[in-house]
């Protein structure tokens, strides 16, 4: 089986990744967001696309609720240009749906509406894009796959055992020969919380070793073990980026993991 190959339809950008998880609330957003702020800050021109139609939370993570994107015609063609933030290109499924209101699309139309606004985005010249996934791997997922030459996935998982079933799924679908997305490595988020008072304790409140379990299994890297950061949903919730570019922890996890993209895939 052969699919066809639209990277010519995104000529301005170099590399694609896509993030990944088996279940939502994993913290995949959080990643998505963090790794383009780690990119970013290492020079690299970066972009991000929210194609998570069932929570697009990167219009907050951003700060950017509300924000309207302007649209113009190109050879009868409607181009959407995308937000800009601290450097950063931001597209989101978000801009176009009500808040109020869960997404409508189901199946097909889903999917072509990811592709459609990931394709009639005028994204500037770009290093890498960062595609924040639905959870899952549905139609919409196998999608962008096929349809997409994609350079790489990131997988984002909790520490909890029990939950590795979806995201095993996600990650053989990724492997599989039909879609072939090199899996860069897995990122296994809220590992231990570390009260400020107390920095030489670690509890695991979700449990312990999925990452590791994982990346064993698929014969990848667990690339780091992200801790909870006290503050970090307040944070997001503010769209303050601040917060993710001055904590210290956050930076060198997400330093090790950007090195990870740009060794495995260079610009
Ligand atoms: P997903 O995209 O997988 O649904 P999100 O990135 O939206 O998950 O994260 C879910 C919630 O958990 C958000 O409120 C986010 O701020 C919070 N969160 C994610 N990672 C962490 C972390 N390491 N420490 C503290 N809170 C986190």
């Amino acid at each position: 089986m052969s699919f066809p190959k639209e990277k010519d339809k995104l000529p301005e950008i170099k590399r694609i990744i896509t993030v990944a998880s088996g279940k939502g609330g994993v913290g995949k957003s959080t990643v998505s967001a963090n790794i383009a702020f780690s990119l970013a800050a290492k020079g690299f021109k970066t972009a991000i696309y929210d194609a998570d139609i069932y929570g697009p939370s990167v219009p907050i993570i951003f700060g950017l609720e509300g924000f309207q994107p302007e649209i113009t015609v190109m050879n009868e063609d409607e181009k959407i240009f995308p937000a800009e933030k601290d450097g950063i290109q931001v597209m989101s499924i978000g801009f176009f749906l009500n808040p109020e209101q869960p997404a409508i699309w189901r199946g097909p139309a889903a999917s072509s509406y990811l592709k459609k606004f990931l394709l009639d985005t005028l994204w500037k010249e770009t290093d890498y894009l960062i595609i924040d996934l639905p959870p899952g791997t549905g139609d919409i997922i196998l999608t962008l796959c096929q349809d997409l030459t994609l350079d790489g996935a990131i997988i984002v998982t909790t520490p909890q055992k029990l939950s590795l079933a979806d995201v095993q799924k996600s990650v053989s679908m990724f492997k599989h020969k039909d879609i072939n997305v090199p899996v860069i490595g897995v990122v296994e988020n809220m590992s231990w919380f570390t009260p400020e008072a107390h920095p030489e304790e670690k509890y695991f409140l979700f449990g312990e070793g999925g990452g590791k379990l994982l990346a064993d299994r698929f014969e990848t890297e667990l690339l780091a073990q992200i801790p909870l950061v006290d503050g970090l949903s307040k944070a997001s919730d503010k769209g303050d980026l601040k917060l993710f570019n001055s904590n210290k922890i956050l930076q060198e996890h997400f330093n090790t993991i950007t090195d990870a993209i740009s060794n495995l895939l260079p610009v």
